[in-house]
């Protein structure tokens, strides 16, 4: 357990607060996950590497972790609008696949960038699908004081709660003007608890309730899950900006009207801020936008991405720039190099051993405590493991403090290898085999004191693409131009 009592930004209060978990010695945290009809874009991972950090945040501090992430599979319309479409049914619709497939493809293709992201695998990935049920069984407890039946569906009513949206930046007004009116909605901010299936239509995902065939608002299941998996009130619950404004204002609402309270359901709401390109925010629904898989291909190794995000604070907005990753990656090989020949040195083998022990000899460990406890100081941790190596400590206590940081930071830095972070380009024309082969040739040619060929064989990887680096400091014997 760490010293230094962890503070968070809580979005409901616009404070910062020291964490006080619910269940002594336990923090349980619920992300609302992605929905699965479109891949990824970059800027939804950099939403899981926050809610990442904060987990292994908070067990590095000694909580025992619960944390959830949903994968939302059904009820998400398009533009926050009850009567838009269902984003997987549109996507359905148009790609003439069923619906299940559809999730099953985009769920899977998250959890590969999860993966290579090093984003741990919470304790529950909940499918919004597996509790329709207990989403029924939620809608019919609060129906009868909170919600009113229109001929599309059961709608919450906002004004039968306490402060509807105080959680939201934007005036509700403001936040009402992006709600698509629905005929008879008694506010404007009034949402969708059950969508009923339209007279004459079959939709691929429908169940029977007490308002008809139909399918669940999307607000709903977070409710449901977190309660089902977390209990209320739970400690924590994360997501992008963007659902500060209608999401979560919907989900306290229903929490409020399930608990007969004004209690919100989790005692920390927190935001990461978005990742956007210089010509906006990064948006699935419009079609275009970047994923991870392209980095990849391009020749970036995915962690180089995970570290850009943690160069920035999650509550500033992140402007993604190629240059950005490029230096990104540059700083992460550094440090690979080095740690490598530390390791090289010191036999040193990443072993579980007494933490506490250390943290006591180590200053550099408190520092770090201290940045990470301050609502997560990624970019202020980084400096400060930065500096370790030019401290001088001897190499064993180096590589301890090095292991004990990144069980925060996530980024491997002791299993990373140099060959690791060089991935090739998709589009290169040279395997790393054909490259090897080249460079040995050009050995022997500068032995044999042969400049000219020597020369030659640089030039034919040069209009390959391949910069041969002699004497390159971090040892990198050639890159891709
Ligand atoms: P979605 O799949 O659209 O429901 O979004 C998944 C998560 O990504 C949510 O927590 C969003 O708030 C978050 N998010 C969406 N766009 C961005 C962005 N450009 N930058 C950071 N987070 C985002
Ligand atoms: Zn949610």
């Amino acid at each position: 357990m760490t010293t230094t009592p962890l503070r968070l930004f809580n979005s409901l209060t616009r404070q910062l607060e020291t964490f006080q978990p619910v269940h002594a010695g336990e923090a349980r945290v619920y992300s609302c996950g992605p929905t699965v009809y479109n891949y990824p874009h970059i800027g939804n991972m950099r939403a899981y590497v926050f809610a990442d950090v904060l987990g292994r945040t908070l067990s590095w501090k000694g909580y025992a972790l619960t944390h959830v992430i949903n994968i939302t599979d059904v009820g998400h319309l398009t533009d926050d609008a009850d009567a838009g479409e269902d984003k997987l049914e549109k996507a359905a619709a148009e790609k003439a696949q069923s619906i299940w497939d559809i999730a099953k493809h985009y769920t899977e293709a998250y959890w590969a960038d999860v993966k290579a992201l090093n984003i741990r695998q919470p304790a529950h990935w909940s499918i919004a699908t597996d509790y329709v049920p207990q989403m029924i069984a939620f809608a019919e407890s609060i129906a009868a004081k909170h919600c009113y039946e229109l001929d599309s569906g059961l709608y919450f009513d906002v004004s039968t709660v306490a402060d509807y949206g105080r959680l939201a930046r934007a005036k509700t007004d403001e936040g009402e003007g992006r709600i698509e009116a629905v005929e008879g909605k008694r506010n404007a901010a009034d949402f969708a608890i059950w969508r009923k299936t339209p007279p004459g239509e079959t939709r691929q995902m429908e169940w029977d309730s007490p308002w008809g065939k139909g399918a669940p608002g999307w607000h709903l299941e977070c409710s449901v899950m977190g309660e089902a998996l977390l209990g209320f009130p739970f400690d924590i619950h994360t997501g992008g900006i963007d659902h500060r404004e209608i999401h979560h204002p919907n989900e306290i609402a229903q929490n409020q009207a399930h608990t007969c309270s004004d209690r919100s359901g989790a005692n920390i709401w927190m935001h990461n801020n978005f990742l956007v390109e210089r010509s906006g925010k990064m948006s699935k629904s419009s079609g275009e936008f970047l994923r991870l898989q392209l980095l990849i291909d391009k020749g970036y190794h995915p962690l180089a991405y995970r570290l850009m995000c943690l160069q920035a604070h999650y509550r500033s907005e992140l402007e993604f720039s190629w240059e950005g990753l490029g230096a990104a990656l540059t700083r992460l090989k550094r440090w690979i190099y080095l740690f490598e020949n530390f390791r090289e040195k010191s036999q040193y083998k990443c072993q579980e051993h007494d933490r506490t022990e250390l943290a006591r000899r180590v200053n550099q460990i408190n520092e770090f405590d201290d940045a990470i406890s301050d609502d997560l100081n990624t970019p202020k941790a980084l400096v400060i493991m930065d500096a370790l190596y030019r401290i001088g400590y001897n190499i064993e206590d180096t590589l301890d403090s090095l292991s004990y940081m990144d069980s925060v930071l996530g980024l491997h830095l002791l299993d990373l290898s140099r060959t690791d972070l060089r991935i090739r380009p998709k589009d290169s024309q040279l395997t790393e085999a054909e490259v090897e082969d080249a460079l040995n040739r050009r050995r022997d040619a500068r032995a044999a004191k042969d400049f000219a060929r020597s020369d030659a064989i640089r030039d034919e990887l040069a209009a390959k693409g391949v910069e041969v680096m002699d004497g390159d400091p971090l040892g990198w014997d050639w890159k891709l131009g």
